[in-house]
Parts: C-alpha cells; structure tokens; sequence
C-alpha cells in the first residue's frame, strides 16, 4: 500500500528503493543526477517496517541499463529499481552485485600502481556479506567503507 503511493507520483522515470540510508545523496553525486534537468524526489531516513531507516529516490525520464545497476550495487547491494511508465510499474528488478569493478573506483592504496599508470582500475568482490573488493593490481582488499568513487 504505501509502496504503491511512493510510486505513483511520477509518469515516466525510475524509482530506486531499498537504499541504506545515508547513501541516497552519495548515489545522486555518483550519478550525477543533480546535473540533470529531470525532476528528482528523496526520501531520506524513511522508516521501514523492520524498524530500520532507508533512502528512496525517484527521478523522472531516467531509465538505467545493467552497468549503471550493477554500479548502483556499490551503494545499496539491496536496492531495487523500479521502472515507471505512464505512472505504472512495468518493471521491477533487484540490483545485482557484478563480480568485479571496472573504472568506477580509486585504489585506497596511494602505492597502488593504477594511480601512476594509465589503466582503468578493476577491483574482484570477494565476500558478498560485508562486501569487499580486492584490487587487480595491488591485489589488496578493502571494504567498500574505505573507497572514494572515480569522477
Ligand atoms: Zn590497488
């Protein structure tokens, strides 16, 4: 019930929901969604029903493609994303974690050589529950906490 009023209110656009709270200004950054002309509604801090608290955002006229999903899993490994279209539900889909990154994050070693070399990064997510991300190069894992994400 109250799933189907955070989706109604936009005719076109996507609707990501599930989102840790704290995270949904960081996906907005990343995704550079504030540069954008699309109206965008967050929901910050909303309770849900196990009593924890979750971000929610809806942004109209924007749909994402797998890379940009799989990407959305570095924030909210949980999030699902709902596609609209004439104010309906037409998909709904879990974000999957892909198995590795590819230039979307910086090494949190500065001795790593991906820092000096003209490479794409490229971390392997490791362990799924905490998640952790091991460096192609520098073959160090960090836990997603300690990452800053690439312009
Ligand atoms: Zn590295």
């Amino acid at each position: 019930m109250q799933k189907k009023l955070q989706v109604e209110a936009i005719e076109q656009g996507s609707v990501i929901d599930h989102i840790p709270a704290q995270q949904g200004v960081k996906i907005l950054k990343f995704f550079k969604f504030t540069q954008t002309k699309e109206k965008i509604t967050i929901g910050l801090n909303l309770a849900t029903h196990n009593g924890e608290s979750k971000d929610l955002i809806k942004i109209e006229n924007t749909f994402f493609n797998d890379q940009q999903a799989n990407q959305l899993a570095l924030f909210a490994p949980n999030a699902t994303i709902n596609q609209i279209k004439d104010f309906k539900v037409v998909n709904k889909f879990q974000v999957q974690l892909p198995s590795s990154f590819i230039g979307v994050l910086a090494c949190p070693n500065s001795n790593c050589i991906s820092h000096n070399e003209p490479v794409q990064t490229r971390f392997y997510v490791h362990q799924k529950n905490t998640l952790k991300l091991k460096c192609h190069y520098c073959e160090k894992s960090f836990e997603r906490g300690t990452f800053d994400e690439l312009d």
